[in-house]
C-alpha cells in the first residue's frame, strides 16, 4: 500500500477533519514561502510589531515590502492543494482550515469564511489598531505609492494602521485561537500541509490533536519537528499528492 492510499484510508474513516495549512500550500499558487531556499527569509529580515508601532521608518519598510509581495500575492489563484482541501469542507468530511496563510485563497478556492481560521490575520486588506475598523488596502497603497504618505484612520485619525496580520511579537488572535483549539480537539483526523512547523503557538495544534486522541498525517516537501508524533508522513508534493488522496485527479 502507497501512503497515498494510506492517506485515502484515513481520510475515509474520519469524519471531523481538520486541515492545518502553511505557506508551502501556496506555493504552487507562485508564492513564496519563508523558509525554502528563495524564500522570504533569503531576502528580508522580519519587522517585529514593536517597532512598527514606534518608528515611522519601519512602518515606511512594512509598506514598501507590502507593495512588493502584492505581487505575487493579487495574481495568485488556489491551486489543486486549495481545492482538493475546498471538496473535503464541501463533502462534509473536514470542519475547519486553521491556516497560518494571510494570502486569503482558501476562501478564494470556495472554503466558507466561517470555516477558514486564520491564525496569522489576513494581507488583503488593512484595519486601524486602535479602533479595529477595516480599511481597503488600495486606499493606504494609492498615496503610499505617490509619495510614501503614511496612512491614517479614516475614522479615529490614528496613525495605527496596519495590514491585517499578526507580525512577531504582535499577540495572537483570542477569537481565531479558541475557535482552533475547539476544533483540534472535536477532530478526529489532523492533517498538516505545507508547514515547517516551527512557528508558535500555531504549530502546538497538531501535537494537541494527537494528544487528544486523533490521528495525525503530515504532507510537506521536507521533514518537519513533528514528523515524530505522526501516524502518517508524506513527503511529496502537495497539490498531486493531495488531489490524488481526495479523488479529485
Ligand atoms: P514555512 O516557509 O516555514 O514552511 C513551508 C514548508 O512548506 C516548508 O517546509 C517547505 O518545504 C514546504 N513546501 C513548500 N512548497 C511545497 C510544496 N509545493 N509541496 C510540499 N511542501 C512544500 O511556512 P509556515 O510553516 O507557514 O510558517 C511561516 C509563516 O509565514 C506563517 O506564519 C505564515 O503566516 C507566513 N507566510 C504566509 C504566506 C502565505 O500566506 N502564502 C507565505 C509566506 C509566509
Ligand atoms: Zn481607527
Amino acid at each position: 500500500m502507497t501512503k497515498v492510499d494510506r492517506l485515502r484510508e484515513l481520510i475515509s474513516a474520519a469524519n471531523r477533519i481538520v486541515i492545518f495549512t502553511g505557506a508551502g500550500v501556496s506555493t504552487e499558487s507562485g508564492i513564496p514561502d519563508f523558509r525554502s531556499p528563495g524564500g522570504v527569509w533569503d531576502r528580508y529580515k522580519p519587522i517585529y510589531f514593536d517597532d512598527f508601532m514606534s518608528s515611522r521608518e519601519s512602518r515606511r519598510e512594512t509598506w514598501r515590502r507590502k507593495i512588493e509581495t502584492d505581487k505575487t500575492i493579487t495574481v495568485a489563484k488556489p491551486n489543486r492543494g486549495h481545492k482538493a482541501i475546498a471538496s473535503l469542507i464541501s463533502r462534509g468530511k473536514a470542519s475547519a482550515v486553521i491556516t497560518q496563510n494571510i494570502d486569503g485563497l482558501h476562501q478564494i478556492s470556495g472554503v466558507p469564511d466561517e470555516k477558514v481560521i486564520e491564525l496569522h490575520g489576513n494581507s488583503t486588506y488593512c484595519s486601524c489598531l486602535d479602533c479595529g475598523c477595516r480599511i481597503a488596502l488600495q486606499n493606504v497603497l494609492e498615496p503610499f505609492r505617490r509619495d510614501e504618505t503614511l496612512p491614517e484612520c479614516p475614522a479615529c485619525g490614528s496613525e495605527y494602521v496596519k495590514t491585517a496580520t499578526i507580525s512577531f511579537g504582535q499577540p495572537m488572535p483570542e477569537e481565531q485561537m479558541r475557535r482552533a483549539q475547539e476544533v483540534t480537539l472535536a477532530a478526529d483526523l489532523f492533517i498538516a500541509i505545507g508547514s515547517s512547523l516551527v512557528v508558535y503557538p500555531a504549530a502546538g495544534f497538531p501535537l494537541m490533536a494527537k494528544q487528544n486522541g486523533a490521528k495525525l498525517t503530515i504532507l510537506n516537501r521536507e521533514a518537519t519537528e513533528l514528523d515524530q508524533y505522526a501516524d502518517l508522513v508524506l513527503n511529496a508534493e502537495i497539490g498531486p499528492t493531495l488531489s490524488a488522496a481526495v479523488g479529485l485527479n
